[in-house]
């Protein structure tokens, strides 16, 4: 149905300055019109007139790195199950959805699941984020693959890696997902050490591109870091030590590799003394969480694209409370108008995703969420579900605030409650 919002105020989500008494204006599932009032015509439309009330209207967020198959679990371990993981994947997307996060990037599910619950969505069974899915992590062999089987697919050697690629397009992927050093969540780890070997990491970034899959890389240490850049990666997840190399920040700035520095659940767990995250993880991330703060303030100022990706699923980083990596990615130093465009504009970009998602602009997908607070004024707001007045996504209200009456004719089907 056709429906026009007035009376708000418009945050594009391309970095443009916000517009006052704006209107938006959805056609079937795309933007018609989005900006100012007096240049809107309704050329004999038949839109349904929705008045937001002086409200703040948003591009959906687009979260780059989640894992629907964790809920936070304090030891970081996930294993459900098979029906019950296709349940707790389903129910994490829920709360991304009525969170505002109307797109989110899995970059590790668990048994292919997360393909299944993207299809029952598509279908339109059930109410769900629009889904860009890596399927499993890939990895050398290492401790990791047995904390979280169901998430890993061991590839050592180029052959094995070139299988585990086509094993992952194969299932549906988006995106390919490499771990090149080792994990802060796994109890052996060292995020600095380098996993796998440069041939392997080239000839993933070469299957996946002959594929024209983008790669996301999980990166700690400055070695794996440089490699998996000089091979072409797409994405930099984490990023903790980019900043020991200047010049490895100026390559990731030429050629726009994005950097998704995951700040939420490092602070998270810091920020929880009295919880029961084991001591090994309350400790790794003590010990890592300034230099990730440090590496993302000096890509931002040397040009790096940013993505947010707050890593939700990992411990006390909860699905729907995502929107506070906005926030954590300002207090490291982005504007925060920055910081609102690398959860809209620029994480589109980040999952080649930009030509018809992330901003609100005439001929885009209308995936929105109207917010009663300016979120330039306190980021921490977009994660308030008080201040979250609806949530769209392809022309439909799909997440709706208790207090907020709409006409009947702008819900969808099923219609999730924000709370
Ligand atoms: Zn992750």
């Amino acid at each position: 149905m056709d429906s026009v919002f007035f009376n708000l105020t418009l945050i594009d989500g391309s970095g443009r300055d916000p517009i006052a008494d704006a209107v938006i204006a959805i056609r079937g599932e795309k933007v018609h019109y989005a900006g100012l009032a007096s240049g809107w015509r309704d050329a004999g439309g038949n839109f349904i007139q929705v008045d937001l009330h002086g409200g703040y209207v948003l591009p959906g967020l687009i979260d780059a790195h989640v894992h629907l198959s964790g809920s936070g679990e304090a030891d970081s371990q996930f294993y459900a199950p098979t029906g019950q993981m296709a349940l707790k994947i389903l129910s994490n997307a829920q709360k991304n959805l009525a969170a505002g996060i109307t797109t989110v990037r899995d970059l590790g599910g668990w048994s292919e699941l997360e393909f299944d619950v993207r299809r029952s969505i598509q279908r339109g069974d059930f109410a769900g984020p629009r889904m860009c899915l890596a399927g499993r992590f890939i990895s050398i062999t290492e401790a990791g693959a047995d904390y979280y089987a169901g998430m890993y697919r061991v590839a050592d050697g180029v052959d094995e890696v070139r299988k585990a690629v086509r094993e992952q397009v194969k299932h549906g992927a988006d995106v390919i997902k490499m771990g090149v050093t080792g994990a802060v969540l796994v109890e052996s780890g060292a995020p600095g050490v380098t996993h796998f070997n440069s041939d392997e990491i080239q000839a993933l970034v070469d299957e996946a591109k002959k594929f024209g899959k983008p790669v996301a890389m999980h990166a700690h240490g400055i070695d794996g870091i440089r490699k998996a850049v000089e091979a072409g990666v797409t994405t930099l997840e984490h990023g903790t030590y980019l900043y020991r190399d200047p010049g490895v920040i100026r390559l990731m700035a030429q050629r726009g590799v994005f950097l998704v520095p995951t700040l939420k659940v490092g602070w998270d767990i810091i920020l929880a003394e009295k919880s029961n995250v084991p001591d090994w993880i309350m400790q790794k991330n003590k010990d890592s969480q300034g230099d990730a703060a440090k590496s993302l303030k000096m890509a931002y100022e040397a040009g790096v694209p940013i993505a947010m990706g707050s890593d939700v699923g990992t411990p006390l980083n909860y699905h729907g409370e995502n929107a506070l990596e906005v926030y954590w990615m300002e207090q490291a130093g982005l504007s925060k108008m920055d910081a609102l465009v690398a959860a809209t504009g620029n994480a589109a970009k980040a999952l080649g995703w930009d030509s018809w998602l992330g901003t609100l602009e005439a001929g885009k997908v209308a995936d929105l969420i109207a917010h009663e607070r300016n979120p330039l004024e306190d980021l921490r707001s977009l994660a308030d579900k008080e201040s979250l007045r609806l949530v769209m996504k392809d022309g439909e209200v799909v997440a709706n605030h208790a207090g907020s009456v709409l006409p009947k004719e702008v819900l969808a089907k099923q219609v999730l409650m924000i709370r």
